[in-house]
């Protein structure tokens, strides 16, 4: 299996070439066709199997065919939550390699340090956020975010994120995402607690173990 038997446009498949990829890994195999459908996604994989591309590569394609159909700019389209800073930097660095050719604007927001750059950046409008939950929550608090216009939710590392306390603020955020959306949920782990979650904002998905 390679990359150009995914159905991947020319502009990202020319990105993938750029960072050397010419082999799909096994869960970049099973989950870009099922994303490419719009199907939701339960996806039990750790850190290090290729998940970020997983998820990167369809977002991103099918937010460029939107875009080549001049629907809604600016405005936020795609939101991923994962638990720490380091994660959310590394899934930025991900869209912004994989997506180097397709003109989406993409931006990172963590706890820890101002706001300012985050809200400017914000302002200046974005297609697709990365965030961690505390942060986001705060700003969306302030009236600096809006996610009404969300056509991807992902979920990384679940798991993590409820064993770090986040479960509450990740309810609170899910609650603001418009329910007709496309749900990736990602747990390197299942527990009943996960997959109750997972349940209940999953919509008939189909399931990718690696
Ligand atoms: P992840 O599991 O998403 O954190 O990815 C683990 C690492 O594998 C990252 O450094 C990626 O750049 C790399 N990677 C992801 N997909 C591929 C691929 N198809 N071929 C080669 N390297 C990859």
């Amino acid at each position: 299996m390679i990359f150009d038997n995914l159905n991947i446009i020319e502009p990202i498949l020319r990105a993938l070439k750029t960072e050397g990829y010419t082999t799909p890994t096994p869960i970049q195999e099973q989950a870009i066709p099922i994303l490419l459908k719009q199907r939701d996604l339960l996806g039990c994989a750790q850190t290090g199997t290729g998940k970020t591309a997983a998820f990167a590569i369809p977002i991103l394609q099918l937010l460029y065919q939107d875009r080549l159909q001049h629907k809604e700019q600016k405005t936020i389209k795609a939101l991923i939550l994962t638990p720490t800073r380091e994660l959310a930097i590394q899934i930025d660095e991900s869209f912004a390699a994989y997506g180097r050719h397709t003109g989406l604007k993409h931006l990172v927001i963590f706890g820890g340090v101002s706001q300012n750059p985050q809200t400017d950046a914000l302002r200046r409008g974005v297609d697709i956020l990365v965030a961690t939950p505390g942060r986001l929550l705060d700003l969306m608090n302030q009236g600096y975010v809006r996610l009404d216009h969300i056509r991807f939710l992902v979920l990384d590392e679940a798991d993590r994120m409820l064993d770090m306390g986040f479960v509450h603020d990740v309810k609170k955020i899910i609650a603001k995402v418009p329910s007709r959306r496309q749900t990736l949920f990602f747990s390197a782990t299942m527990p009943n607690e996960i997959q109750q979650l997972a349940n209940s904002i999953l919509s008939n998905p189909e399931k990718v173990e690696v």
